[in-house]
């Protein structure tokens, strides 16, 4: 059988940590689909149209990697129409930690047969979350080594746009 996993999150932006994650996670299975999700509780920078557009770009260069935007619906219900079984996701910190265990707690309550597979974050980015680069890029602050090229590039357009 196949082996796919859905990497759900919301992107919004897709950082460096987020890129590195789909690096070492990819390989471990034949498919990694990246569901963007809509967060009603977020701020949204990209519209979800322009984040599929946006990382299937920057991920490019991974070869077994699908970019799917997602409805709202529950992420054990969308892996489930997707025929994935497995769930990816990333830990930066203790903080993250005890976050994703209760999501997976949760979503192995919702549907046990489907297993979530956890890969640390590179110390490199373990910092980075996409509201704090958000923030900086708010106030103009240079975040570029933390963003896919593609991306930094789209955010200073935007910025751009909304100044003129
Ligand atoms: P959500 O709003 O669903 O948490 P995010 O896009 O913020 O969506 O995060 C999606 C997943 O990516 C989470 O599992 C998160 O822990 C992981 N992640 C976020 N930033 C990083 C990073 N810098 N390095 C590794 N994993 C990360």
């Amino acid at each position: 059988m196949k082996k796919i996993a859905l990497f759900p999150g919301s992107f919004d932006p897709l950082t460096a940590g987020h890129v590195d994650l789909i690096e070492r996670g990819a390989p471990l299975f034949d498919e990694l689909i990246i569901g963007v999700f809509v967060n009603t509780s977020k701020v949204n920078f990209f519209t979800g149209g322009e984040k599929v557009e946006l990382i299937t770009e920057a991920l490019a260069h991974v070869p077994n990697v699908r970019v799917v935007a997602q409805e709202t619906e529950l992420t054990v219900t969308a892996a489930k129409k997707m025929g994935a079984q497995f769930l990816l996701r990333g830990i930066r910190s203790v903080k993250d930690y005890e976050y994703e265990r209760d999501i997976m707690e949760m979503n192995h309550h919702l549907d046990p047969t489907l297993e979530t597979v956890f890969l640390l974050a590179n110390a490199k980015y373990s910092y980075i979350s996409s509201s704090m680069l958000k923030e900086i890029l708010h106030f103009g602050g240079d975040v570029k080594a933390y963003l896919p090229p593609n991306i930094y590039q789209a955010i200073v357009k935007k910025r751009d746009a909304h100044e003129s």
